[in-house]
């Protein structure tokens, strides 16, 4: 069976034998208070760095999903409100969220093949936190890395915090524009889920300390405590940790990575030009998402291509949100090999041009 589920998604094959290493060296029952745990946190804080180019100064922490990263981020960085720019079901998800813990949190919603309208936002006062979805999953959109950087130009003392749960690790991201940064091992990373990563700029940190909110067994201030000694403030998911561990010693820097994954991206969008019933749902090619195909449809024929792959042992993504009978998604991760692409275009052609 191949998948292009676009999380949870394809794991590694290689995580089959890393499974069986992790039982054989004993490091299943190791307390997370014990110099083993503490030299395996280390290693793959420095793998993470090395790998995904995050810089020296950012903090990394091991938290268990990017949902989790949601409620750290209200509880712990912001004092009344946030402001959310979303066009999709997980950035406005995240809104909702956070209406919960800091009910003031505004949202701005744009067109799913525009780009944010930085120079003409209009946000009353200066807002604590700006918090946006790199790579919109329910979609196939992304946000470039200058509207980042536009953004991070015109909100100087706002903090900027970055859902890339379906890109981190897939594409390359310039981490010191932003202040936060966060995924979940499922995508990307080609692990099982359980894992989340956040990571933090040095002003991140000088917030969560000076708001010091404790409330939380995941307050940001208690996460960089423990951190200090590279420890988790509850029992982590240490085989989750240990799979990382081993993905991230195997693969190539992420500037070879996001090299081959943007070329495969436009490979199948152009791919999908040669189809007259089915397009991608997102015609604009510059917010386009690398790591996201979404490909709409008529329902009727969406639904029978997807019961038609798994005939064929193909399983495509389901559409999501108002997007969910009248697309599927096909997930560009770098666990996907090329060969797998293949068979998916051969079952296409053969059966749909
Ligand atoms: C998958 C996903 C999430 C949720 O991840 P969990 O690990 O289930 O918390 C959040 N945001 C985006 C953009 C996602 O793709």
């Amino acid at each position: 069976m191949l998948t292009f589920y676009p999380g949870p998604s394809k794991v590694y094959p290689e995580v089959k034998d890393y499974m069986a290493m992790a039982y054989d060296e004993g490091i299943l029952s190791i307390p997370h208070r014990s110099d083993r745990f503490v030299q395996l946190s280390k290693n793959v804080v420095a793998l993470l760095r090395k790998k995904l180019n995050i810089p020296q100064d950012y903090h990394i922490y091991f938290v268990s999903s990017a949902t989790e990263c949601w409620e750290i981020i209200a509880q712990s960085l912001t004092r009344h409100n946030s402001f959310h720019l979303y066009n999709g079901s997980f950035g406005e998800k995240w809104l909702q969220y956070v209406r919960k813990i800091k009910p003031q949190a505004k949202g701005f919603k744009f067109g799913v093949n525009e780009e944010i309208p930085v120079k003409d936002l209009e946000i009353e006062a200066e807002p604590e936190l700006i918090c946006i979805t790199q790579n919109e999953t329910s979609n196939g959109t992304q946000i470039k890395e200058t509207t980042i950087l536009n953004l991070f130009n015109r909100y100087r003392d706002a903090l900027i915090a970055v859902d890339a749960t379906s890109s981190m690790a897939g594409i390359s991201l310039k981490y010191i524009k932003a202040d936060v940064w966060y995924a979940s091992v499922q995508k990307c990373f080609g692990l099982p889920a359980g894992l989340g990563i956040m990571v933090c700029s040095p002003r991140a940190v000088f917030r969560a300390k000076e708001i010091n909110e404790r409330g939380h067994y995941n307050s940001m201030v208690m996460l960089y405590e423990k951190m200090l000694n590279y420890q988790t403030t509850n029992t982590p998911n240490v085989l989750g940790i240990y799979l990382l561990q081993q993905v991230m010693e195997q693969r190539a820097p992420i500037k070879t990575i996001d090299h081959d994954i943007v070329k495969r991206s436009q490979d199948l969008y152009e791919f999908f030009d040669l189809f007259s019933s089915i397009t991608p749902l997102v015609t604009n090619p510059e917010v386009r998402s690398n790591t996201v195909i979404t490909i709409q449809g008529p329902e009727k024929l969406i639904d029978e291509m997807k019961r038609n792959a798994l005939r064929n042992e193909i399983v495509l993504g389901n559409g999501y949100g108002p997007w969910a009978k009248n697309t599927f998604r096909i997930a560009n991760f770098p666990a996907i090999s090329d060969d797998e692409f293949k068979i998916l275009k051969h079952f296409l052609l053969s059966n749909y041009e």
